[in-house]
């Protein structure tokens, strides 16, 4: 997977000198580019806005970076030193972008906190084009982590109280000095957050959060198409210690119907008909999306692959009053496994026939003579 990895500068695009400050500038322009929001429905932007997130997550933390330097991508592989958990999902992707572009900082809490906001769930869901056509509102049940009840979210046991941190007196950061420099980084014994707890809550051993089923109600609008995205701000993760939530994205995709076909707002449906119905002519019943059936005149003579337009009987388009056509081909089917007398039927018919009847193979077979005459008359 490493090998096929592009390099993070060059994901980027910015030099391995370039300093903070034209990093930040390079993944703002990017991002904002890339941005899912921006291109509904692109897999190739999702790709690319993911690795733009990934890149920039390792380069704008200076010990990261450092590491990314010495060792490339292997550093952040599972068990090397980045550790399991990191890398760009779809989840911390997004949670970082709003952040960054929308200026929701504020919403993470100070730094040292230990506040995070929690992580932005995927949905997927399949619904068919019944449900696309009239729109409904369909319940799910996501498996989410919640703030735990029982402690707030603090994490610490009713009644008791975190202490501060010893390690680095409630401050969240310690200093460390390495030769000419001080690092600063964020504690190991209290994770940033400058408290310690010492009896966590039963209920969620201290994390805050605890994983529950909850059922949500989804509205879903008429006429969505496959690849709709609908997003439920706030229904994701809970966040750590008090942050804010993720939000839930919910992408739907449509089932394959059994014999509608959809383009747009337009439906197309194959019609097979047989021969004698296609040469008299006659009227034909064609189901609709609506769950009715409307009326097709099909005139005398009706070649195979014919179609026909009915008005107002497609999809919904989103967010409007208008509605696609449907469309009707009828198929000519010939007829197979005759009896004698149906045999017997044919041929007397086919000696009847003339180039009234058949025109289009009448005149082909005309083109043929008219072909082998003129070469023959040439050579
Ligand atoms: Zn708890
Ligand atoms: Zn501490």
């Amino acid at each position: 997977m490493s090998t096929t990895k592009r390099c993070y500068y060059e994901t980027l695009e910015v030099e391995r000198t370039a300093d903070e400050p034209s990093l930040k500038a390079a993944f703002r322009k990017l991002a904002m580019k890339w941005h899912p929001d921006r291109n509904p429905g692109d897999a190739t932007s999702e790709t690319r806005f993911k690795e733009i997130n990934e890149a920039y997550e390792v380069l704008k933390d200076g010990d990261k970076r450092a590491a990314y330097d010495r060792y490339g991508h292997a550093a952040f592989e599972q068990g090397g030193a980045g550790g399991p958990g990191f890398g760009a999902g779809f989840a911390s992707s997004f949670s970082d972008i709003f952040e960054d572009l929308f200026g929701m900082a504020g919403q993470r809490g100070g730094r040292g906190t230990g506040r995070e906001r929690g992580a932005d769930l995927r949905y997927n869901m399949e619904i068919t084009l019944e449900d696309a056509f009239v729109g409904k509102t369909a319940q799910i049940e996501i498996p989410v982590s919640v703030t735990c009840e029982d402690c707030s979210g603090i994490g610490a046991k009713a009644g008791t109280k975190p202490k501060t941190c010893s390690m680095c007196g409630g401050a969240g950061r310690v200093r460390q000095a390495q030769g000419f420099f001080t690092l600063e980084r964020t504690c190991p014994g209290c994770q940033g957050r400058g408290q310690m707890i010492e009896d966590p809550c039963p209920t969620c051993s201290g994390a805050g959060r605890i994983e529950r089923e909850r059922t949500l109600s989804v509205n879903i609008p008429q006429g969505v198409e496959d690849g709709t995205r609908i997003r439920l701000a706030g229904e994701g993760e809970a966040g750590l210690r008090g942050g804010p939530p993720g939000d839930l994205y919910i992408f739907l995709s449509l089932a394959n119907h059994e014999f509608f076909q959809r383009d747009g707002a337009d439906l197309h449906c194959r019609v097979p008909i047989s021969m004698v119905a296609a040469a008299l002519g006659g009227e034909i019943e064609v189901p609709t999306i609506d769950k009715g059936k409307s009326k097709v005149k099909v005139p005398s003579g009706t070649q195979s692959g014919r179609r026909f337009r009915i008005a107002a009987k497609g999809m919904p388009v989103l967010r409007s009053r208008q509605m696609g056509d449907m469309y009707v081909q009828v198929v000519v089917e010939t007829p197979q496994n005759l009896t004698k007398r149906q045999q017997e039927l044919l041929a007397e018919f086919e000696k009847l026939s003339s180039g009234a009847t058949q025109p289009e193979a009448a005149g082909f077979f005309t083109k043929v003579k008219d072909f082998f005459g003129t070469r023959g008359a040439a050579s």
